[in-house]
């Protein structure tokens, strides 16, 4: 890399320097690398994961999500319109464990010299922490996808995030280092609420459709009664439904969850036939509000699933409801709606 990449150079004198075709910005650009004035192109996948970028890069990288908002994100197809964005992007964040195959493979075939595929995922755990279950099943041979329900876990996607951004935009480093680091506290303080709710909580158990809570559940020890939705996406069988109307009459669950993004009759059913509320309001990775608002965000999603948890099921919510809910850098992220 030029050296330019790290001094401030005035405008003029840098185009001098491009015009003497000295080695700047747009070398660098060629090499994958953010040159001196030049934001870095970051491609993202699902809305949550594009919250989480934006809370570490700011307006100091161009970032455009691919997963439309409330769209199904695990059998998600690209437009051919994403051809052109992953072939520009210096680097591809995904959550990766086989959630985006599909959005991956496009990238893989496209990726320009020096840009970067990152799987958060992968990075976050390895293979010993998988969790397979009814949605997900060992056979299929993809684990439970959803790490960002877990606090922990999107705090360390975060931090992989800042390294990656760190490595490949020196000049912008210590603004990286900083919005990362005001995140993760963030995240702590979202985290200590929620152990604190969880013990409010008389029976935190969740039977939920969409099964996104696997690793969120296994933090926070809750149960995981079950998932509606089978793993091909389609309804569950009538047999199905009976055992599962069953075991929520013997768990004496006070409420059912439903999904924002996946309204379910069946659920519904379940929650009649069973004598518990239904509550259909849970959102996977349609963040909340309109975007640019603080509470489109990452954060502004996990507050809302978790206060609903918590108060639908008779705890007591108040130490979620006081964590402020803001942006740790401008948001200025493209989400698809
Ligand atoms: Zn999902």
């Amino acid at each position: 890399m030029s050296s330019l990449g790290r001094l401030w150079v005035p405008a003029s004198v840098l185009s001098l320097l491009l015009l003497l075709g000295s080695c700047g910005g747009g070398e660098d650009r060629a090499n994958g690398r953010a040159g001196a004035g030049q934001r870095l192109r970051v491609v993202t996948t699902v809305a949550p994961i594009t919250s989480i970028v934006a809370n570490v890069a700011g307006d100091l990288a161009e970032i455009t999500g691919i997963v439309p908002e409330g769209t199904n994100s695990h059998t998600f197809e690209p437009p051919p319109s994403a051809a052109k964005v992953v072939s520009n992007a210096d680097l591809i964040f995904v959550n990766g464990l086989g959630l985006e195959d599909p959005t991956k493979e496009l990238a893989e075939g496209r990726l320009k010299k020096g840009a970067e595929i990152i799987e958060l995922g992968n990075l976050t755990i390895g293979p010993e922490e998988y969790i397979y279950d009814f949605s997900f099943p060992k056979e299929e041979g993809k684990p439970n996808p959803h790490l960002w329900t877990n606090p922990p876990m999107a705090k360390q996607y975060a931090r992989f995030v800042a390294e990656t951004l760190e490595r490949r935009d020196g000049a912008n480093a210590g603004a990286y280092r900083g919005n990362y680091e005001r995140f993760a506290a963030k995240v702590d303080e979202l985290d200590r609420a929620m152990a604190q709710a969880t013990r409010t909580v008389p029976k935190p158990e969740l039977l939920t459709y969409h099964d996104a809570y696997a690793y969120f559940a296994r933090h926070y020890g809750w149960k995981v009664i079950g998932a509606i939705q089978v793993s091909s996406f389609e309804d569950p069988t009538p047999k199905e439904v009976a055992d599962l109307i069953g075991q929520v009459k013997a768990e004496g669950v006070a409420a059912i969850f439903g999904s924002e993004v996946f309204p379910s009759p069946v659920l519904a059913q379940i929650g009649r036939e069973a004598g518990v509320r239904y509550v259909d309001v849970l959102r996977d990775d349609d963040l909340p509000g309109d975007p640019g608002r603080p509470e489109h965000s990452w954060l502004g999603l996990m507050r809302f699933d978790f206060i609903t948890m918590v108060r639908s099921l008779g705890g007591d919510p108040s130490a979620l409801e006081a964590v402020t809910v803001e942006h740790t850098a401008p948001d200025k992220a493209t989400y698809p709606q």
